[in-house]
């Protein structure tokens, strides 16, 4: 499988701006941020889409949920969203699931 983009940042090949990480995520700064606050909640499980997610994945897409609430209390949101697009014609465009985390001011 040819690596995407967030496999090589997992692996420290490229550089990030990290929030914050544990053993199954990590959180990063997006380098075209929409809104104030703009992280990518990232599992280091390859998984390329919402689309791909089975049975077995459920503790983690509850843990993803969680990490990404803990992100939101350290960036000390008071009110944010949580934004997946799902495949190519849903707007995805790295093949590695992730949420958008966003809050403070929106870009346009
Ligand atoms: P999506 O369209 O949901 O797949 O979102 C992918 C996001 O990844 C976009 O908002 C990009 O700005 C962001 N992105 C792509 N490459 C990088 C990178 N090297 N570091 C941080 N964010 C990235």
């Amino acid at each position: 499988m040819e690596k995407d983009v967030f496999c090589s940042i997992i692996a420290g090949d490229i550089p990030s701006t990290r929030l914050q990480e544990d053993n199954s995520f990590v959180a990063i700064k997006d380098i075209h941020p929409k809104a104030q606050h703009h992280y990518l909640i990232i599992p280091k499980k390859h998984i390329e889409s919402i689309d791909d997610v089975e049975n077995s994945d459920r503790d983690l897409m509850g843990d993803m949920v969680l990490f990404a609430q803990q992100c939101a209390k350290t960036l000390n949101l008071e009110g944010y969203k949580l934004l997946v697009n799902v495949g190519e014609k849903g707007g995805q465009e790295v093949p590695h699931i992730h949420l958008h985390l966003l809050g403070g001011e929106f870009y346009r």
